[in-house]
């Protein structure tokens, strides 16, 4: 599903953010990405979705060497792959139905599909009734939602999170969890970078620590540090 093969990566002003990386996510697994602030997480996130590229080695996704993915092919990787931020990034102008529709009509979906699958989606998240609100009408917890069923929309094999909770309070965190455990098991692949232990050490899924740009730690069922 996604295989990174012995990845280097320098950003442009030298900065060596992954020094050598090797990780194997097969189908269906839930994944989370752990390690402190600049260990590499996110740039291992963005290399997922071809946001950047790596300076050395091969990202497969879905059997699709992305490094040779020309730009014009890039809207039909990102239909496999779903991408949830922990800023919710959603068009405030924008009703929440828009905000989904929007995501549809960029891969290209036809028009008269757009509006049963953004139905369709908000009773997956539980927000048919807020369909004609913006988002500063909704809470956090529920603007996350909107963001997980935007991800969701083209119904991908992988749905990337990063920090998906770290702007909301514990009960919502938990609630949140619910619905990516619920993708999960419905078969999307689910790859979720967190600085939250308590997460991580009571939702026990496989763990992946990156330290200094190096993966320092594979566990299945692991905890969030050495000593949790
Ligand atoms: P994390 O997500 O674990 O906090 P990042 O992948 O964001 O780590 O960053 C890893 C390292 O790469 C850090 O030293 C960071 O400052 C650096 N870095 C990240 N993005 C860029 C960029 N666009 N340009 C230059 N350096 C970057
Ligand atoms: P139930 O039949 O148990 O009520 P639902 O179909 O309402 O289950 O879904 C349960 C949760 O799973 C919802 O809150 C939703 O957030 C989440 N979910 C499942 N699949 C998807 C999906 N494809 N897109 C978005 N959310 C989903």
């Amino acid at each position: 599903m996604i295989n990174m093969q012995r990845i280097q990566k320098t950003y442009q002003n030298g900065v060596q953010a992954l020094s050598n990386i090797n990780i194997h996510i097969g189908k269906e697994e839930f994944v989370y990405v752990v390690g402190p602030s600049g260990a590499g997480k996110s740039t291992i996130i963005k290399l997922i979705i071809r946001e950047v590229k790596p300076t050395e080695g091969t990202v497969h996704v879905n059997g699709t060497n992305l490094g040779d993915l020309r730009k014009k092919q890039i809207p039909y990787l990102r239909r496999k792959i779903g991408v949830v931020f922990q800023d919710f990034k959603l068009f405030h102008k924008s009703s929440i139905f828009e905000n989904i529709a929007f995501a549809l009509e960029v891969i290209g979906e036809p028009t008269d599909r757009i509006k049963p699958r953004v139905m369709e989606v908000l009773k997956l998240v539980k927000l048919k009734d807020k369909a004609r609100c913006k988002p500063r009408e909704l809470s956090g917890g529920e603007q996350q939602r909107v963001a997980i069923g935007r991800a969701m929309a083209s119904k991908p094999a992988i749905l990337i999170a990063d920090e998906p909770t770290g702007n909301l309070d514990p009960e919502t965190t938990w609630s949140i969890m619910g619905t990516l455990e619920d993708i999960n098991y419905r078969g999307t692949t689910v790859v979720m970078a967190t600085h939250n232990s308590h997460i991580v050490n009571n939702l026990k899924k496989r763990v992946i620590a990156i330290d200094n740009g190096n993966v320092v730690r594979d566990e299945m069922r692991g905890a969030y540090s050495y000593e949790a």
